[in-house]
């Protein structure tokens, strides 16, 4: 049999990091081969049907900029956009997409098809090929063996996956696939820390139940955005709104009285859950004085009625799932088309890993994803990516490469993972990074595109448009830096009319732009080639004029924060009233009680972001 079954990078498991692995690693140029337990679930999103949000839109960007596949796939699968927190900073502002999960999964898959060095096989894989200390290959459970020289492994929630729902419990990767359970064995023989987190999903809805007419409506933002930085808005299918109803106190009641039979609180789960996605049984006990929470009313693609209520994620026994969804304003007479559940499965100890996403215990063996301890499909891809070309550059005998916390949140998230561990599942968010104001998604381009070329993931389509990109912001820079707008001229009367400001003496209209009130688009009626420039290029222009101070000030900031371990921090400090800190930093310093801030910066979780907001506080307290 003349059946192919040696590659030199093997990536198994078909989720949003093995899918990113697979394409970085036949990007780079090596012949790799995907392994799947099924073909039809590539690219399948296992809960949310939403790309991005704030933090993770980051990660979508510079996964993008890198030639990654996720921002491709919601520019053709997603049905609502729109960018959060757009009257704030460009900083924060991040984009968000709810996607059609046949189009999005289609999408991945058409691209992995595609990909020249890539080949699909579905399989289970059983068990690693070792030699000594070294990765070789990997084996299937019908007993085939790959041969590699470097594997990478994104099995997700699946090794050693328990599906609870209420004191029910069986084995499953996610509902409707089976559980990983001979990998996960052979992966605790060898000399991994190994352990147990959880997470969960919401029962789905048959929309023809739903009274929409009852609930607040939605939309997504006009004009809508765009992921990808080659992305078009023709590209997108159709576009749908979505909803918001709330739980209230006959939900909760409801709720209260399940609990004696919740695997959460009756001790049967004991993986940690994520925090900031706490399941609503969560919610309702760690909330006690809430009486409602809000609840998003997801559609979960074009051709289909089932809709995802986000944040009613539930473990509770299917009978309560049916009453509490019933207790909603305007799901009176819902009816679920799947319960929801909650999943415990292992994962590895990421400080077990170089920067490279390599374990430090086994030669050629990569880890990207939940396997690592972290959630959602962003994070993981954004790793799937790094691992699959470092499985890639290995093989080439090159050195390794992750971008450094200031170039990027994919750097900040890898750096945090193999530095700090995580105990509970660990998502990205924008505090998480002490170079925010560097960190922008409109930016990830001109961080990371000439980098990823470098690398090899950058294809000749992307480096023209990105060149072309970075010629058009230089000419529109030098180009409004020679135009002046004159007092008592027709300019200068336009230009009070638009900002309400008068010119009173010769300005460029670069110098303009740095003013708050000025925007780009209005800025550009007075430029003669406004008309030509594109939307993405005004917009750098006036980020990077606008901006520029406050990136000087905040990096010498950072600078400055190292000098102040020695700060004693008071007893009494209450850290829930500093400004900023996340729950999940201010309760480890309500816990831990450092003496100094210099004791907090080296506590695990405490992140150099976190101490410069400290530091911001207690100069404005003293
Ligand atoms: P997955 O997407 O899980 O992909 C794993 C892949 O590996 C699958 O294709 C699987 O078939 C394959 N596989 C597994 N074992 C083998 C094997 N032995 N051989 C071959 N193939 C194998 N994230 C959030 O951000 N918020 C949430 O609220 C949230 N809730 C969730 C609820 C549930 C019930 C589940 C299951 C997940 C939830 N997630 C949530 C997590 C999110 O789905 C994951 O973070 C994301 O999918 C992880 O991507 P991954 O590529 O690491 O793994």
């Amino acid at each position: 049999m003349k059946f192919k079954k040696d590659f030199d990078v093997i990536v198994v498991g078909g989720g949003h990091a093995g899918t990113e692995a697979a394409l970085a690693a036949a990007r780079a140029g090596v012949k790799t081969l995907l392994l799947s337990q099924n073909i039809e679930t590539l690219g399948q999103m296992s809960c949310n049907p939403a790309v991005g949000g704030i933090g993770k839109g980051h990660l979508v960007k510079e996964i993008d900029a890198l030639g990654g596949c996720m921002a491709r796939a919601i520019d053709l699968g997603g049905i609502q956009f729109r960018i959060l927190n757009a009257s704030k900073g460009p900083a924060v502002r991040a984009t968000r997409a709810q996607a059609d999960r046949k189009l999005y999964k289609q999408a991945v898959r058409q691209m992995l098809e595609n990909q020249p060095n890539l080949a699909l096989f579905q399989q289970t894989v059983a068990d690693l090929i070792v030699n000594g200390d070294r990765v070789v290959g990997v084996k299937t459970e019908m007993g085939l063996s790959f041969m590699a020289r470097a594997v990478v492994l994104t099995t997700g929630t699946f090794l050693g996956g328990k599906i609870h729902i209420g004191l029910e419990n069986y084995s499953g990767g996610r509902a409707g696939d089976a559980a990983s359970i001979a990998l996960a064995q052979r992966l605790r023989e060898l000399p991994f820390r190994v352990d147990r987190l959880k997470t969960g999903t919401p029962p789905r809805i048959d929309g023809r139940t739903i009274a929409f007419d009852k609930l607040e409506v939605q939309h997504g933002d006009d004009p809508v955005p765009v992921f990808s930085f080659l992305g078009k808005r023709e590209e997108h299918p159709r576009q749908i709104p979505c909803y918001i109803t709330r739980t209230n106190t006959k939900t909760h009641d409801i709720i209260r009285s399940g609990l004696d039979r919740s695997p959460l609180y009756s001790g049967i789960i004991e993986g940690i859950g994520p925090r900031y996605c706490p399941s609503i049984e969560d919610k309702i006990v760690r909330f006690a004085d809430r009486d409602t929470h809000q609840i998003f009313v997801e559609p979960e693609g074009l051709d289909t009625h089932e809709i995802y209520p986000n944040g009613i994620s539930t473990s509770l026994p299917f009978d309560v799932q049916y009453e509490f969804v019933r207790s909603m304003h305007g799901f009176e007479n819902a009816e679920i088309v799947r319960p929801g559940y909650a999943i415990e499965y292992d994962f590895f100890d990421p400080r077990d890993l170089k920067t490279s996403l390599e374990t430090k215990h086994m030669h050629g063996l990569f880890f990207a994803g939940q396997i690592n301890g972290t959630t959602g499909y962003e994070e993981a891809a954004a790793q799937g990516l790094i691992a699959g070309l470092n499985a890639a550059l290995l093989v080439q005998e090159k050195e390794s490469w992750c971008p450094r916390r200031d170039e990027a949140y994919i750097g900040v998230m890898i750096d945090d993972l193999i530095t700090r561990g995580t105990q509970e599942p660990y998502r990205m968010f924008t505090s998480r990074a002490e170079y925010r104001l560097q960190l922008r998604e409109d930016n990830a381009d001109l961080r990371l595109t000439p980098q990823g070329r470098a690398l090899g993931l950058v294809d000749d389509a992307r480096w023209r448009a990105f060149e072309e990109k970075q010629r058009a912001i230089g000419e529109l820079q030098e180009g409004l830096k020679k135009h002046w707008i004159r007092p008592d001229t027709e300019g200068a009367a336009m230009a009070e009319a638009y900002w309400g400001k008068p010119i009173q003496k010769e300005v460029n209209l670069l110098e303009m732009l740095r003013r708050p009130e000025v925007d780009v688009a209005r800025l550009l009626s007075f430029y003669d080639k406004g008309a030509e420039v594109a939307e993405q290029v005004g917009e750098q222009v006036e980020i990077q004029t606008k901006y520029a101070g406050y990136i000087v000030r905040q990096q010498t900031e950072i600078d400055r924060a190292l000098r102040y371990d020695h700060l004693r921090l008071p007893e009494t400090l209450d850290y829930t009233g500093v400004p900023g800190l996340s729950n999940e930093v201010s309760e480890k310093l309500r816990k831990q009680r450092p003496e100094t801030l210099g004791q907090a910066s080296r506590i695990p979780g405490i992140t150099p972001a976190a101490i410069s907001l400290l530091l911001v506080y207690l100069k404005k307290k003293s």
